[in-house]
């Protein structure tokens, strides 16, 4: 396929946002009859899924300490439920089982729930803690947690099939995929909106620019030639830089995935864990005396999940590996804590150490300032999805934006703004051992 001289819609990148933009763009255009099928063009530099949302977890949540996060999640969760078959959902619900410094966080966003009818169920106390958890797995077996926030909807998506079958539904209403396309540059004209936007096949005039790039970012906002530093949230004197990178510690055991099953012989809902009790290995070696956090499912042939992210620093070289470059996949310490801390728990994983998996896995993420995401025009016709790498769940950002630009606003995305920086109204954050919580 030939690139277009002009196109309406031009969106950077085919992950969850960039095609779910393209999708509900495409769904809402036609229902206003401005559907003409050259509407709407997608460029990906490699190819459907290639970014971060082809090696995500997957993990569908709601337990969010930020009340904006809550309301949006809960718009994210009725789309994942709207086709669970193209979206490759599997809503099994979300566990979290927390230590003491997250039970006031984790019982506020239980009341948030209960406001919103949003289904879960609180527990606390360590004893209670222990029961509830036996109750669905009889082998639970850690000590020190103090609550339960168990959400009934929520769960995970198998991620590289979900987002083929956003693919498909947005060529279903006629928005164009092509990929091997890099965009390399842009047009700025004097009002500051992008007129051109050039790639290394040639170049397009646009209307309106869609930013969904992931990780790279940083790399696009260079490009757009907008200052990389903001106020800082934490030193209100100072500046700081916006983006800077995290390696995502995520990986499998490689064992009989219905290893993973409760009491009652069912699926199990998608477990977190946050705890400080140390951690040791199987032949009695400390490997981790400082606050955790885990999580786990059960994978297609594995078990499955992640651990607390790894800095990475202001720089970060992610071509030509993509996301999942070597210098950012797990190593042994990951799969030290991760599978001591699924023993800690779950008697059923003691011994489970020699099946650590030894393929390539996690990947990096670009965060905010303030680890919340930017959804915001970011030049007059230029509209950034930049998740904070929050968003493989955030399947519901793209229908926003694509409101925004038939011309409804968005309640929904207004607390992600830039300008949150500026005005000093960033996001509160809870006591969680993650970034994203
Ligand atoms: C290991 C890991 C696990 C994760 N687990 C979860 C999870 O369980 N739940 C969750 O909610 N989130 C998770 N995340 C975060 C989530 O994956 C990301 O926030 C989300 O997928 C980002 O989606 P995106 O569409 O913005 O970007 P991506 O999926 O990264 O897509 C961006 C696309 O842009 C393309 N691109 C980049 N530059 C250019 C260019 N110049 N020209 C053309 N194309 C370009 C890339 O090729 C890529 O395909 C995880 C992230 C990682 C790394």
């Amino acid at each position: 396929m030939a690139l277009p001289n002009k196109v309406e819609y031009l969106i950077i990148g085919a992950g969850v946002h960039g095609l779910s933009t393209a999708y509900h763009l495409g769904k809402y255009l036609k229902e206003k009859g401005q559907g003409e099928g050259n509407n709407i063009l997608v460029l990906d530099k490699t190819g459907i899924a290639a970014g971060a949302s082809g090696v995500a977890c997957g993990n569908v949540r709601c337990n969010y300490y930020q009340e904006p996060m809550t309301n949006l999640m809960i718009h994210c969760m009725d789309i994942w439920e709207s086709d669970p078959d193209y979206f490759a959902y599997n809503s099994v619900g979300y566990l979290t089982a927390s230590f003491a410094p997250m039970a006031e966080g984790l019982a506020a966003v239980y009341e948030r729930h209960q406001s919103l009818g949003y289904p879960s169920t609180f527990i606390e106390g360590e004893n209670k803690v222990k029961k509830y958890m036996q109750s669905i797995f009889h082998d639970w077996q850690a000590e020190k947690l103090e609550v339960v926030l168990h959400e009934h909807r929520g769960g995970h998506a198998w991620s590289k099939q979900a987002i083929h079958g956003l693919g498909i539904k947005a060529e279903g209403v006629d928005a164009r995929l092509m990929t091997g396309v890099k965009v390399t540059g842009f047009d700025i004209a004097g009002d500051g909106s992008v007129t051109v936007v050039h790639t290394d096949i040639g170049r397009v005039e646009v209307g309106a620019v869609v930013v969904a790039v992931g990780p790279w970012i940083k790399q696009l906002w260079d490009m757009l030639e907008l200052p990389r530093e903001v106020p800082d949230p934490r030193h209100p004197d100072q500046m700081t830089d916006l983006w800077h990178y995290l390696a995502l510690q995520e990986g499998e055991i490689e064992i009989n995935p219905y290893i993973h099953i409760t009491n009652d012989g069912q699926r199990p809902p998608l477990v977190h864990v946050d705890s400080d009790v140390p951690l040791f290995s199987e032949d009695g070696r400390l490997v981790w005396d400082q606050p955790w956090g885990i999580y786990f499912k059960r994978d297609k042939h594995s078990v499955q999940g992640g651990a607390v992210p790894l800095d990475v620093g202001l720089e970060c070289e992610l071509d030509p590996y993509g996301t999942r470059s070597p210098h950012y996949c797990v190593d042994d310490q990951f799969y030290d804590l991760w599978v001591a801390s699924l023993a800690h728990c779950m008697k059923r994983y003691e011994g489970t150490r020699q099946y650590a998996s030894k393929k390539p896995s996690g990947g990096v993420g670009a965060f905010s300032a303030d680890n919340f995401p930017v959804f915001d025009f970011v030049r007059p016709n230029v509209y950034a999805i930049a998740d904070s790498n929050h968003g493989f769940k955030m399947i519901g950002v793209g229908e926003q934006v694509a409101r925004i630009l038939t011309g409804e606003g968005s309640e929904l995305l207004a607390p992600f703004a830039y300008s949150r920086f500026a005005n000093r109204e960033t996001l509160p954050r809870s006591n969680a051992p993650f970034p994203w919580m």
